[in-house]
């Protein structure tokens, strides 16, 4: 794996004390106390999985969610003892290191069942996923879904611990679709022969704007982080503080002639005497090519991205000359001008999510 680049002023800045009050502050708006699974799939959505999902349990998360088997084992190095469970499909053949490490894992095929039950290991736990209409993974019809209960029941290889389903259109205006899963996911575990420990339907979005009521466990990803799982679409219910920001500092400045060329391309030329500053940081730490024109704060003011992006350096414009060494920030606070990570998800033409999932190991995570 990268090691992150230390002796480089470019970093993310990660205040955990956003993370602990964002999660409090959900967990006293639940309105069935429905446990906390907190969401801290890659790399606790590049906060660090560790430090986010530490944080989070000690405001009252009572387990973790991850996408992989190796994702949990790394909470499991760092001593992490609460419930693990993984989202994503796992090998039959990691079965029994899942059930050593006591990592619960999702299973969303009964062929799943029957091929780990010949494995050796003590007991597994297990969640069974339905696909109630996101079409990614999950039982889809009642009668394999009543099969795998029954081998969960007979098979004392086996602890079946949850149930659960995931929404395609919680972080939307309409709620049609929403609904729809709902009652599909309702009306597939109607009267199961198995009383599931959980029961757990709800993502951030439905945590936040959705009654989900009759579940007993939320799992919460991107809202502990304090962003808006639907970007800017729907309002926010009550504040959250977003935790996360990027700086970089000036590393060479320098005062151009009109005409001057800057970057990859020639793209950019300076219309008039300019100040190009160079910063530290491009597209192999994960700040995307299109951000070329997106703006940074330099002394709380705004200064554009001139010429192509580069894969380890990107040049701004600024009003005047600035000591190398001062402060860069390309999300977040300075001075009294912020950059949400939505405004460049906007610019970018994607999601909050992708901008901050992409920000690569490269970048050092600063704890505050
Ligand atoms: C990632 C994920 C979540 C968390 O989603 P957020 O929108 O970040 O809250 C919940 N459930 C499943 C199955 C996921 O894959």
């Amino acid at each position: 794996m990268l090691s992150p680049s230390i002796h480089r002023p470019s970093y993310i800045e990660v205040n955990l004390e956003n993370i602990r009050q964002n999660v409090k502050n959900i967990k006293a708006h639940l309105k069935n106390n429905e446990e906390i699974f907190a969401v801290v799939k890659a790399n606790g959505y590049s906060h660090g999985a560790v430090e986010a999902g530490r944080v989070a349990i000690e405001a009252g998360a009572t387990g973790l969610c991850v996408a992989t088997l190796d994702e949990g084992l790394s909470l499991r190095e760092a001593d992490i003892i609460e419930p693990i469970l993984v989202l994503g499909v796992t090998d039959v053949k990691y079965a029994a290191l899942a059930a050593q490490q006591n990592i619960s894992l999702t299973v969303a095929q009964t062929d799943w069942l029957k091929e780990a039950a010949r494995e050796n290991f003590a007991t597994l736990k297990i969640h069974l996923k339905v696909d109630s209409g996101m079409g990614r993974i999950g039982f889809t019809n009642r009668e394999e879904l009543l099969q795998a209960c029954k081998i969960l029941q007979k098979d004392n290889h086996f602890e079946a611990e949850g149930i659960f389903t995931h929404f395609a259109t919680a972080d939307e205006v309409d709620d049609s679709y929403f609904q729809e899963q709902l009652h599909k996911f309702k009306k597939i575990t109607a009267d199961l022969p198995i009383d599931f420990k959980y029961k757990h339907v709800a993502n951030s979005a439905t945590t936040l704007w959705r009654d989900d009521s009759g579940f007993n466990m939320v799992r919460l990803g991107i809202a502990m982080y304090g962003l808006n799982p639907s970007g800017s679409a729907i309002e926010l219910p009550y504040e959250l503080k977003t935790a996360f920001s990027l700086h970089s500092e000036i590393v060479f400045i320098k005062e151009v002639e009109p005409k001057t060329k800057i970057s990859y391309g020639a793209t950019y030329e300076a219309q008039a005497e300019e100040w190009i500053a160079t910063i530290p940081l491009g597209y192999a730490d994960g700040w995307l090519r299109r951000m070329q024109g997106f703006e940074v704060l330099v002394d709380g003011k705004r200064c554009p991205i001139v010429g192509r992006v580069c894969m380890d350096q990107l040049m701004i414009k600024v009003p005047q000359k600035y000591d190398v060494g001062t402060q860069v920030t390309l999300l977040g606070k300075n001075g009294n001008d912020t950059i949400t990570i939505e405004s460049a998800a906007e610019y970018a033409g994607t999601i909050n999510y992708e901008i901050i999932c992409s920000l690569s190991e490269r970048l050092p995570r600063i704890y505050k």
